[in-house]
Parts: structure tokens; C-alpha cells; sequence
């Protein structure tokens, strides 16, 4: 939304919260969701069309499983795990299943959620063996008196909580055993053996005008001694406030955690009265500029879905309640 709204938005969201109302229902039915499963190298010269075709269907699946709940009248918090558990199950992705080995040959995961309604959010890092890791993380958000929980802890209260849990082989790929083995005898930093990220992400804003942000992801190849990167870190990798936008972003999460993106995008939005696109891409170049790489996917109040990324692809979509659908994959289309 234009920023000049954005202080009275707040006001207004304030006042409903204190009624026990929905923020600022949509009168028009407005919804607006968008996706992405990673950025980074992506060139066409890189990808056969057997794999260009694979991840748009991939995509289209995770997209259309979101924008079902929107269209229904569902809220935005169930639209974006919609989108994203089938990303989690899907090889393709660095997110579940698929997800990336550490340094031990080992794989850990980690997801966050927020509600831009409450600014509740729930976060797990570093967990083993869970199917659905922004399951789990929206369990800590609704079942636990914390915003994260991390390593066995996180997977003592998934048990407690009925969280499905998965052999580790299931989430194993060769591919990833591949990237890892590589890095290791090649002596190849994470970045230079992966050459993409696989995160996943979802953000959405539902009929009755409420946000939400998700983010889930194996990390980065070769990762070690408890490594955490910048999706379940809230502010980070996943920010959704009502007043201002929902952000869900990829890429090197060393810089991403340093630069606050995911906050600094929507205070931008909310305190600063700037374009959401412009807010978006000043703080990707903070970030380019800071030696990251990486992008954001961004739906703000007023139901615009958009990207931003200094990389030359991210896996992405977007479907609105005024008929736009589509995926995408290199910067330029
Ligand atoms: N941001 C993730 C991390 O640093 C990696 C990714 O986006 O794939 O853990």
C-alpha cells in the first residue's frame, strides 16, 4: 500500500485487534499470494527443458494449493502452508524432503511462521526427521509459550505434539550427497558447489485483509557446528505485519540475518511511506552490497505480489484474486 496509509493503517489494525475483529476486512474479496523455492544461478543455459518443465509444475502445484484456500475464503496463515508443504515433499527443493547435507552428511532443518493479524510466530532450527518442518514451526507458534525451539528439544515437543516424523533416509537425495561430496574433494565453498538455493517460501494476504509469512529450508550445503541460517530467524528470512507486508526471502543467510531483511523491507513499507516494490529492492542491494545474494518475495496490504533478487533466477509465482497465475524462474521473465 502506498506508505502515506501505512500509519493509519495502524491505527485502525490497532483498533480491531482491542474490538476482537478481523484487521480491516477486504470488502472487495481481495487475496493475493506469492511463492518461491529458492533464487540464485539460475541461466537457461543451466537447465535442460526436462528441468525448466519439472520446477514450473512443481511450482504451479505449490501455487494453486495456496490460492485454493484464499479463494475459499480460508485464511492466509493456512494458504501459505498449503503452498509450502508440497515444496517440503518435493526433491526438487532444499526444503524436506531434498534438503541439503551438513558437513557430517546429516540433515537439519529449519522453518518459520508468522501471523501479520497478531504478529504471533513460531520458529524450529536445526530439528531431524520432520516431514513438515513449517508444521512444526507453526505448532511452537500456537502449542508453546516460544517463538523458537531448536535441535532435540524441537523434536521432544514435535513428538509430544503429533508431528509426523520421517526416516532420515526419506529426506535424503542423492543429488545432495553429490553437492556435498564435491565440496569436500573439490574444496568447494557452499555457495560455489550449490550455485542456487532450494528454500522454500510462501506469503499471502487473505479475504478478511490478514497477512502471513513462511519460510523452510535444509540451509546450506556443508553446514556445520549447529549452523542457522536467516529462514526461521523472524525478521530475517520471514516477517508479516498487518499494517505493512508479508516477506518470505532466500539466499546467503549470513547477510540476510545481518542486514534484518525481512523487518527492514516491511519497516520500510509501514514507517518510511515507501513503495513496496522500491522497499523491496533497496534492501536486496543493501544486501548485494553487503557481498549477499539472495531474493524476496513480498505481498503487501493492498494485495500486490512481487519479487525482488540480485541473482540471476529464483524459483517463483504468484496468483491474485484478480486473475493473475503465473510461475517463473529466470530474473528477466
Ligand atoms: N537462506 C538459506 C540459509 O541461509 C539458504 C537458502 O535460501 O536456500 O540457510
Amino acid at each position: 500500500m502506498s506508505g502515506f496509509f501505512a500509519p493509519l493503517a495502524r491505527l485502525l489494525a490497532a483498533f480491531s485487534i482491542v474490538l476482537s475483529m478481523p484487521a480491516m476486512a477486504q470488502e472487495d474479496g481481495r487475496w493475493s499470494i506469492a511463492i518461491h523455492g529458492g533464487a540464485g544461478t539460475i541461466a537457461r543455459d543451466n537447465m535442460t527443458p526436462e528441468q525448466d518443465a519439472a520446477y514450473r509444475e512443481a511450482l504451479r502445484k505449490a501455487l494453486d494449493a495456496g490460492a485454493k484456500v484464499l479463494r475459499e475464503g480460508g485464511t492466509a496463515m493456512d494458504a501459505i502452508q498449503a503452498a509450502i508443504e508440497p515444496m517440503e515433499d518435493d526433491p526438487l527443493f532444499n526444503a524436506g524432503r531434498g534438503a541439503v547435507f551438513t558437513w557430517d552428511g546429516d540433515i537439519e532443518l529449519d522453518a518459520s511462521i508468522m501471523d501479520g493479524r497478531t504478529r504471533d510466530a513460531g520458529a524450529i532450527a536445526g530439528v531431524r526427521g520432520i516431514r513438515h518442518p513449517i508444521q512444526l514451526a507453526r505448532k511452537v507458534m500456537t502449542e508453546s509459550p516460544h517463538v523458537m525451539l531448536s535441535g532435540e528439544g524441537a523434536e521432544k515437543f514435535a513428538a509430544e505434539q503429533g508431528i509426523e516424523k520421517m526416516p532420515s533416509e526419506w529426506f535424503k537425495t542423492e543429488r545432495r550427497r553429490e553437492s556435498l561430496k564435491r565440496m569436500k574433494t573439490e574444496k568447494l565453498s557452499a555457495i560455489d558447489v550449490d550455485v542456487k538455493f532450494g528454500t522454500v517460501g510462501a506469503v499471502a494476504l487473505d479475504q478478511d485483509g490478514n497477512m502471513a509469512a513462511g519460510t523452510s529450508t535444509g540451509g546450506m550445503t556443508g553446514k556445520r557446528w549447529g549452523r542457522i541460517g536467516d529462514a526461521p530467524i523472524i525478521g530475517a528470512g520471514t516477517y508479516a505485519d498487518n499494517c505493512s507486508c508479508a516477506v518470505s526471502a532466500t539466499g546467503w543467510g549470513e547477510f540476510f540475518i545481518r542486514a534484518g531483511v525481512a523487518r527492514m523491507i516491511c519497516a520500510r513499507i509501514d514507517l518510511g511511506n515507501e513503495d513496496s516494490q522500491l522497499a523491496a529492492d533497496t534492501v536486496i542491494a543493501e544486501v548485494g552490497e553487503m557481498g549477499g545474494d539472495g531474493g524476496v518475495i513480498v505481498v503487501d496490504r493492498s494485495g500486490y505480489a512481487l519479487f525482488s533478487m540480485n541473482t540471476s533466477g529464483m524459483y517463483r509465482g504468484r496468483a491474485t484474486s484478480e486473475g493473475l497465475s503465473e510461475v517463473a524462474i529466470y530474473a528477466d521473465e
